[in-house]
């Protein structure tokens, strides 16, 4: 697809990206098929090939429309897509392009840039957002049940290993996940410390930067991700052999940090080794011989619902359901695994019917087998699937901890 950049961009290295990106886009519409909103409407502008349409436009002409704004905020970034596409277009990479570029062409009107800055605020930051919660909880019996299911309940909160091992890895804490669900991180910390490694949490560390990347705020995000680095590079010096994160949407962030900080040179070589670091959970506990945790694995069939993030953007379709299997677990029957279940970060928030339909569709597709339980392995996919069903819902981490109970 040839771009004729408009003037106004035509020396930017975004628009250059975008062209280079736009260029490999063959309009086959292969993609159609496996987009979750364009599924959901039917209408080619919520699908990724009328969206890249919308993007090829706005840089010709240096205009957007409100309408333009609206079809790009639909998007899950997702990237189902991705994954389909065999031309290998880079929708992701595109989309964060199209979405900069749109708010300066058709701005937000005051207050939902107010609103959304609000929300970047509570969510980035752990003691704002455990605060927020802890009110959420307190009142969770007073509210509507719509609101109520929601708000997740208080978690137990669990104790770290602490004896010291030679190997060290470092555990993105993060911001959502710390408060919200605690088990997970100690869950790994407790499965690492019997293989021999501790996981080791740096404290001036937070949220990945994903939040305000999402929210128009790039310019915080990059703050984010350099704070972090910055907490991290002296035990990075140090020796520490990876960075491992329990979220996959934190995660595909993180292997994003080297891309994002590239024209950073203060940065650039940091964020590129950071990325590198980057490892899923699952990543460190595929190869190790998992035959020496104790595990109770009768728990019933284990419905795995595999985030999109580490499907579609970190590429590992298959880790968790080959864990558990390996693990002895058995798995239940799912359907439509590729297909997002509508948390997307703030999506769930932001644009509450489409999410719905998705969750409901999903919760169709993750039960038909009647599993005992779900295991995911990303904080905003478990809040969501927990809002609308009563079978349970953990890390996919805690199945391993020596410490999980199940119906007990
Ligand atoms: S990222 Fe997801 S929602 Fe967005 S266009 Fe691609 S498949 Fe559709
Ligand atoms: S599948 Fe790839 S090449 Fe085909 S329309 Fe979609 S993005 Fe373009």
């Amino acid at each position: 697809m040839y771009v004729d950049v408009h003037p106004r961009y035509r020396d930017t290295a975004s628009a250059k990206t975008a062209q280079d990106i736009l260029s490999a886009c063959v309009h086959c519409g292969f993609c159609l098929a496996t987009c979750p909103t364009y599924l959901d409407s039917r209408d080619e502008r919520d699908s990724p090939r009328g969206r890249i349409y919308l993007i090829k436009q706005l840089l010709e002409t240096g205009h957007a429309t409100k309408q333009t704004r609206t079809h790009l905020d639909r998007c899950l970034t997702c990237r189902s897509c991705e994954t389909t596409c065999p031309s290998g277009v880079a929708y992701g990479q595109l989309i964060d392009i199209g979405r900069e570029l749109v708010v300066e062409a058709a701005p937000r009107a005051p207050l939902v840039r107010g609103l959304r800055a609000l929300l970047a605020k509570l969510l980035s930051s752990p003691y704002l957002f455990r605060a927020l919660l802890g009110v959420g909880q307190f009142f969770r019996p007073l509210v509507p049940k719509q609101l109520r299911r929601k708000i997740p309940p208080p978690s137990t909160r669990s104790t770290n290993p602490e004896q010291q091992h030679r190997r060290k890895m470092l555990v993105l804490t993060g911001c959502v996940q710390s408060a919200a669900t605690p088990n997970t991180n100690a869950a790994a910390a407790r499965i690492l410390d019997q293989l021999g490694i501790s996981l080791v949490a740096v404290e001036r560390a937070g949220c990945c930067g994903a939040v305000n990347h999402h929210l128009d705020r790039q310019g915080d995000g990059l703050d984010n991700m350099r704070r972090n680095i910055d907490a991290w590079w002296p035990h990075i010096e140090a020796g520490a052999e990876a960075i491992v994160s329990t979220a996959s949407g934190c995660g595909s962030m993180l292997a994003d940090y080297g891309d994002l900080l590239a024209m950073d040179l203060a940065y650039a070589a940091k964020a590129r080794r950071v990325s590198e670091l980057t490892r899923d959970i699952g990543q460190i506990l595929l190869p190790e011989d998992l035959s020496q945790l104790r595990l109770n694995t009768a728990i019933g069939k284990v419905a795995v619902h595999t985030p999109c993030s580490l499907q579609h953007a970190l590429k590992l379709p298959l880790l968790i359901a080959d864990i558990l299997t390996n693990a002895g677990f058995e798995l239940a029957t799912t359907s439509d695994d590729h297909l997002c279940c509508g948390s997307a970060g703030t999506y769930s928030i932001l644009q509450p019917a489409i999410s719905n339909r998705l969750l409901n569709a999903k919760m169709r597709a993750l039960s038909h087998d009647k599993p005992s339980i779900i295991a995911t392995g990303n904080v905003g996919c478990q809040l969501h699937i927990a809002s609308e069903t009563k079978i349970p819902i953990v890390h996919w981490v805690e199945l391993l901890d020596p410490n999980f109970r199940f119906g007990q």
